[in-house]
């Protein structure tokens, strides 16, 4: 996977993004202005009517903050961070509430990317959380002109909570970035055209972690016409094109924002945002949903993870420690009931 290269902000006519010292958390008409997710509709073509609609995410202190939680090499940060931001411009689609979940397993130095967010449509926010595992000799040998992925799957899936079904699809991975591989996902398994840009990095040497991400979709207007006209063809080659002139750097700009970005690539397709939600990373994890773990497993097995006495359990997505003795646990066990009876419910 390249390397980001980020601008210094003189290309732009904005202040250096080294010098980027944060953002006000709300504009002056009380809308997010980072961490957010900017829905919008294009309206190309003739008729004037809406054809392609998309959504936008920029993510600062939400993809920050994941990162502060793990010690990841910056190719595995910048592959974790594309993921964030991809979980969240799909997860965007969704109209209740519910967890969605991003999961790319593979063969390569990266074996693993999880990305899941909650969907709160009452509050008009979206909650992220993530991990990566990697081998660490895989990586120090890699060819960078191979996917740090290898052969694998790449897997979505939408849990609406208790007595509801869970939707998964799965697709092989498919080419080199996760960017291609998204779009894969959706020819093959929604039989969709879809455009994504993600880009992650850092803002300077040392600075904060951001991570962006754009996709454009087909509006399925007409579901008795399986291919779409010839003009709609021209509009999605053109939206395809303005598409690519977007940086990766404009796309992590905190200082050109979402709108603006929208604005300076789709201006000639009439681009129409909608209100943006916020999105910040929050994990899930308790003390006592881990405790209510340990108390299913096998007495012997809660006696070889004990260490000196002590069980130590660490949260994969916030590295969060969480410390029991057996004693406690088998105590628990033998009463029976779990501390939360419906831990289900208090994910929602
Ligand atoms: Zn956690």
């Amino acid at each position: 996977m390249p390397r980001k290269e980020f601008c210094s902000g003189a290309c732009m006519g904005t202040r250096p993004l080294t010098d980027y010292g944060g953002l006000p958390e709300r504009d002056g008409a009380g809308q997010p202005v980072d961490d957010l997710i900017q829905p919008f509709q294009l309206e190309s073509g003739e008729s004037g009517e809406a054809k392609l609609s998309g959504r936008l995410t920029q993510l600062g202190e939400a993809v920050d903050d994941v990162m502060r939680r793990h010690k990841y090499p910056e190719p595995v940060a910048e592959l974790l961070g594309e993921a964030l931001a991809l979980s969240v411009i799909l997860a965007g689609a969704l109209k209740f509430d519910g967890i969605f979940t991003l999961q790319v397993q593979g063969d390569g130095p990266v074996s693993l990317l999880l990305a899941d967010v909650q969907t709160k449509n009452d509050t008009e926010r979206y909650l992220i959380r993530g991990y990566a595992n990697y081998t660490e000799d895989a990586l120090a040998s890699h060819d960078p002109a191979e996917s740090l992925l290898g052969s694998g799957y790449f897997a979505l899936t939408v849990d609406q909570g208790p007595h509801t079904d869970r939707y998964q699809g799965m697709v092989e991975i498919t080419g080199k970035t996760l960017a291609e591989c998204a779009q894969h996902y959706f020819r093959q398994s929604q039989q969709m055209d879809a455009a994504i840009s993600l880009s992650a990095g850092r803002l300077g040497p040392d600075g904060p972690w951001r991570a962006g991400g754009v996709m454009v979709q087909r509006i399925a207007d007409d579901p008795n016409r399986q291919l779409p006209s010839d003009d709609d063809d021209d509009t999605w080659r053109r939206v395809m094109m303005l598409m690519a002139t977007g940086t990766m750097a404009e796309l992590l700009d905190p200082a050109l924002g979402a709108k603006r970005y929208l604005f300076r690539l789709f201006h000639e397709e009439g681009v129409r945002a909608t209100d943006p939600r916020s999105v910040a990373h929050r994990c899930r994890c308790s003390s006592d949903r881990v405790f209510n773990v340990l108390v299913q497993l096998p007495r012997e097995d809660l006696r070889d993870l004990a260490v000196d006495g002590n069980l130590e359990v660490t949260c994969e997505f916030c590295s969060e420690s969480y410390h029991f003795t057996p004693e406690a646990v088998e105590a628990r066990a033998a009463v029976g009931d779990p501390v939360i009876s419906s831990p289900e419910s208090a994910d929602r």
